[in-house]
């Protein structure tokens, strides 16, 4: 039978699995199943040529219980509400599980932003926040970059949101640039995170770091900076692609040189001194970590019994299916999930959140002092967790997340 590779039945499955775990009260799981609300819009965009195409944008709110709803959004052909609906849920478990005060939400538009020039995306990114101004606020739901978007496309919409307002509004969305009161740290936030719980994970596994070798599946921004941060940890970087290809060195390259040429060529292919790699072979190549950093869906059944990583660090949302779970599991592959290891980005949102709303910036020091400390203390609490039953890293993950919403829900009084 094929796998179920749809992203939201995905999001219940595991939530079905942490739930029993836990024993928990249908009620708690029932508003845990369900987003709180959807919002579907159309898009208006007038094109370089004089003609409009409209494009179709979501926003998903799916629990705020411990806070304003908190997630990207993102610009992709393959967007769809399933999708969104799935990425908001994991928000909301992403948020709970490093105690940070938010709930979760993500959004998008179903668009390929390579086929659009700079202008066409500038109109679509206020388009787009106007449609959602009606939901969206700082104390209400605070977007933020996600697959394709980037701290430009959040300046325009912060300006289009502030012009509307009347009034300046940074907190309204964050990964912003330095310069209009984002964060220190925020590009890098999310890979510095996932570093963080790969290093920890090593750790506790007894590898050591100096010299481990390192495959990173989708070489955008969490992706590249993961490679720098772990090369700078003494980790050897031997293989990454991107959705054009990949390139390959059993001997390790420069992540910061291949950076440097995929913003000069546009993709990693072509880095000199390295051999192509197609992306089937790249993720099943033997090493000690994986990092993917693209989209779901990247690990199945059909690869995921050839996997020859130790450790998987999940910079991607959802790039593994519960049928893979089980069989990494089995073959002893530590996963860290995604909801524990892409958070730092969402963490240091919240940093940048904080500032605009007291109107006082942090050094990057502090910034990632404050994330240190935050990721390893996550870390540690779904570890320690894990070794205490019999459920793997990301089931145990969604139990430590879930006890809090099933607290803050309770002393709500929605159950
Ligand atoms: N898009 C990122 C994520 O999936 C960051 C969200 C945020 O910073 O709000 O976690």
């Amino acid at each position: 039978m094929e796998e179920n590779l749809n992203v939201y039945e995905i999001v219940q499955q595991q939530l079905a699995v942490a739930a029993r775990e836990l024993d928990l009260d249908p009620g708690v799981h029932d508003l845990l199943k369900e987003p709180m609300r959807v919002f579907t819009c159309s898009v208006p965009v007038r094109m370089d040529d004089g003609s409009v195409k409209v494009f179709t944008g979501y926003r998903c709110q799916h629990n705020d219980a411990l806070g304003p709803t908190k997630g990207g959004l993102r610009f992709h052909p393959d967007v769809a509400i399933d999708e969104t609906k799935a990425l908001a849920a994991w928000m909301t478990f992403k948020c709970s599980l490093v105690g940070i005060p938010y709930g979760g939400g993500k959004g998008g538009v179903q668009v390929n932003p390579k086929e659009l020039s700079r202008r066409e995306i500038e109109r679509l990114s206020r388009n787009f926040i106007r449609a959602l101004a009606p939901i969206v606020g700082p104390d209400r739901d605070i977007p933020a970059p996600d697959v394709y978007t980037n701290p430009q496309i959040m300046a325009w919409m912060m300006d289009e949101y502030s012009q509307l307002k009347g009034v300046n509004v940074p907190g309204l969305l964050t990964g912003k640039p330095i310069i209009l009161g984002g964060s220190e740290g925020r590009e890098e936030a999310t890979a510095r995170g996932c570093v963080i719980v790969v290093r920890e994970a090593a750790k506790a596994i007894g590898l050591d770091l100096n010299g481990a070798t390192v495959v990173i599946q989708g070489y955008g921004n969490a992706g590249s900076a993961a490679g720098r941060l772990l090369k700078e940890l003494g980790a050897k970087i031997i293989a990454a692609n991107d959705s054009s290809g990949g390139v390959h060195n059993p001997d390790g390259f420069d992540p910061i040189e291949l950076k440097e040429h995929k913003d000069r060529v546009g993709s990693v292919k072509g880095f000199p001194g390295c051999n192509e790699i197609s992306n089937k072979d790249l993720l099943e190549l033997e090493c000690d970590i994986l990092i993917p950093a693209a989209l779901e869906n990247v690990i199945t059944t059909k690869n995921a019994a050839n996997i020859n990583a130790k450790i998987i660090g999940e910079a991607a949302n959802g790039p593994t299916t519960p049928k893979a779970d089980e069989i990494l599991d089995e073959r002893g592959v530590l996963v860290l999930p995604d909801i524990l290891a892409n958070a730092g980005g969402v963490t240091v949102s919240y940093f940048e959140w904080v500032q605009n709303l007291m109107n006082f910036y942090w050094s990057a020091e502090e910034v990632k002092e404050k994330l240190e400390k935050i990721m390893v203390k996550a870390f540690k609490n779904v570890y320690n967790a894990y070794l205490e039953n019999d459920v793997n890293m990301r089931i145990t993950a969604y139990m430590v997340a879930i006890k809090r919403l099933d607290e803050a829900m309770r002393v709500r009084g929605w159950v």
